[in-house]
């Protein structure tokens, strides 16, 4: 595998899955788009998503995910920029998120138990959270 460094202004044809580095499926739902892994069910959710996010329900999810929740030690690197995606808590599961470039890793099953565990736990059903992982439910077309 070729081996590069770091690049935010980077931009990749055939996106791998960081986990197992099998090439992600391009998948989209309305104005919501993001990258399947058909061996893991991750989902890859990038820059343009991660804006629309932000401009639809006016907010910045990024940032509201950094300042809520600790940050652990990166463990996984971006798809797109290769630059090592810190680990943040988000509900009872943990997400990877790139600073360089503004994207968001989700594991399959972050995905599908968070989403549960939301909907039965949460009276608010248009907290950020939620509403994002309706959006990524809709694209894997997981039903929780
Ligand atoms: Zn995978
Ligand atoms: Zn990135």
């Amino acid at each position: 595998m070729h081996l590069k460094g770091c690049d935010a202004n980077h931009t990749i044809d055939a996106m791998q899955c960081p986990r197992d580095h099998t090439d992600l499926d391009y998948r989209h739902q309305e104005n919501a788009l993001g990258y399947v892994c058909e061996t893991c069910q991750g989902i890859y959710l990038p820059t343009k998503s991660v804006k629309w996010f932000d401009n639809t329900y006016q907010t910045n999810v990024l940032e509201s995910l950094f300042l809520k929740q600790q940050i652990a030690k990166p463990s996984i690197l971006c798809p797109n920029c290769n630059c090592f995606m810190p680990t943040v808590d988000f509900g009872d599961a943990e997400i990877d998120i790139c600073r360089h470039c503004k994207s968001i890793w989700f594991d399959q099953y972050e995905v599908t138990e968070t989403l549960k565990q939301m909907r039965t736990a949460y009276s608010h059903k248009d907290s950020l959270a939620v509403l994002l992982l309706e959006i990524l439910a809709g694209l894997t077309g997981i039903s929780a």
